[in-house]
Order: structure tokens, then C-alpha cells, then sequence
């Protein structure tokens, strides 16, 4: 599944092809994947230059002349950028030809992802309002953990995956963030101390920050649709390594459910 390094590595990549160019011609090669897809928004569309092109959670928003595409993801999507001579995919559901002769393509084999159209700025900002902050940023750090944290019993690795607190962690950076911590998965946030969370805050940014960099690597390859992102490259320390040894003391990896989603330690290193 897509995560937030993937999600940026994307956006950096798409950002030198799509950026200032002017979208001529859209087809909708089905009329939904998760959601339906209007073909009014293709009249809105075509003839738009695409002003800006950022991130937000783990949306991609396109910024056009006269409103904003949110595309997501989902389980399986991918969004890229392809030569005009280039066949379409089994897929690719969605194409934008653009003025500058490349074609944007969203592909998706499951179809969770999503396409919406906003013609204004607050409903596009009404769609995202319910997410937290971004794990990048300044104002994720220990105090914003710390103060959400006390008086409360919920797992660690419970809160810094809910979105409406910080966005774009997923299970397996949650599970290496909190080994690289030495925090264990089901440890009550409330009794965490404020320089756990200090460690446990510069973990989830480092490791985040460093997915982003591998998959920028891929970015050369980029119109290559097949182009992989980065993070799979990572090395796990813990995630999916039930019985295998801890890299740090080769105690057997742990597991346990938590909020429905497996989750990995090491019984000696995480406390
Ligand atoms: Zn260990």
C-alpha cells in the first residue's frame, strides 16, 4: 500500500513534468474506481494549466487554474507520467494529456484510489480538514505527543497511527519507529515520559525522511511506469519478522494485534 514516502516521492517526481503544464485532453476509461467519476469535471479540466502540485496526508492535490484534483492512492494506485507514444495499460483508468506532450496516467488494479474535483478552495479544504498534522513538520514533536497522551491508556502505536492526530503513519513505520525507540507497540501512551516521546518523535521523522530518500532515487525513472518506489528497498528491523531474530540482540521478533493491524517488537529491546 501506498504510504506517505511514496506519496511524496510521487509528488516530487510529478512535480517537474506536470507543474505549469496545461492539460488538453482527459478520459475517463471507467465511470468510477472508489468513488464515481463525473465527466463534467473533464469540460473543467481541459484547458487548465496545473499551477502547483503538493501533499497533503497522503493526498496528492493538484492545484489548476480553476480548482483543485484530490487523487489518492488507495491500496494499489500509482500516479505517472508517460511519453504520448506510449500504449495505455490494463489499468490505467484515468489519462490527462498534456500541452507539453506527455500523459499523466493514474493505474489501478483495485481501484481504492480516488479522483475528486473542488472548483474552490473551501470545499477542497473542507474534504481534508479532519486530518492531523503532518509528521514532518515542527509542530509534530514530544510536547504536541506528551500533552494528547496523559490520563490516557490507549497503545502507543494506537495513537501515532490515527490520522486525526498526525497523518501517514502506517503499520510498518509505526512498528519500526517504536523498535528504533525502545518502546514497545502496546505501552499506554499516558505513561510515556515526554523524552520517550522526544526519541520516539526524531525516530518516526528519520525513518520517514529516509524512505523519502531512497525513493527519490527512482525519480530518473520516472516515466518508466514500472518504476517502484523506494521503501520496499528498506531494511525492517521488525515488521513481519515474527520468530526471526532482534538485529540488535537476536531475541525471536514478537507479535501482537493492536487496533486490528499486526504488530512487531522485540520483548527484549522494547520496553
Ligand atoms: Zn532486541
Amino acid at each position: 500500500m501506498p504510504e506517505l514516502p511514496e506519496v511524496e516521492t510521487t509528488v516530487s517526481g510529478l512535480r517537474q513534468y506536470v507543474e505549469k503544464a496545461t492539460i488538453t485532453d482527459t478520459v475517463f476509461h471507467r465511470k468510477n474506481i472508489r468513488y464515481p467519476l463525473d465527466k463534467r469535471w473533464i469540460n473543467e479540466m481541459n484547458g487548465q494549466k496545473i499551477v502547483r502540485v503538493y501533499r497533503r496526508a497522503k493526498i496528492i492535490v493538484m492545484q489548476l487554474e480553476n480548482g483543485y484534483l484530490l487523487w489518492h492512492l488507495g491500496m494499489t494506485g500509482s500516479l505517472r507520467v508517460s511519453k504520448k507514444d506510449e500504449p495505455k495499460r490494463q489499468h490505467d483508468h484515468i489519462e490527462c494529456q498534456l500541452d507539453n506532450g506527455k500523459i499523466l496516467r493514474f493505474h489501478d488494479p483495485r481501484r481504492f484510489g480516488y479522483l475528486k474535483w473542488f472548483s474552490d478552495e473551501k470545499s477542497m479544504q473542507a474534504s481534508i480538514a479532519h486530518y492531523g498534522i503532518e509528521p514532518l513538520s515542527d509542530a509534530f514533536n514530544a510536547d504536541y505527543l506528551y500533552r494528547l497522551s496523559r490520563h490516557k491508556k490507549q497503545p502507543i502505536k494506537n495513537l501515532i497511527m490515527k490520522q486525526e492526530i498526525v497523518v501517514g503513519i502506517g503499520n510498518i513505520y509505526a512498528c519500526e519507529a517504536l523498535f528504533s525507540a525502545n518502546i514497545r507497540p502496546q505501552t499506554h501512551c499516558g505513561k510515556i515520559s515526554k523524552s520517550r516521546y522526544q526519541k520516539l518523535v526524531t525516530d518516526i521523522k528519520s525513518i520517514l525522511q529516509q524512505a523519502i530518500e531512497q525513493g527519490g532515487t527512482t525519480i530518473s525513472d520516472f516515466e518508466n511506469a514500472d518504476a517502484k518506489p523506494g521503501y520496499f528497498q528498506q531494511s525492517l528491523s521488525v515488521y513481519g519478522r515474527t520468530d526471526k531474530p532482534c538485529p540488535q540482540c537476536a531475541t525471536p521478533i514478537a507479535s501482537i494485534t493492536l487496533g486490528g493491524r499486526n504488530s512487531f517488537y522485540c520483548p527484549r529491546c522494547q520496553k
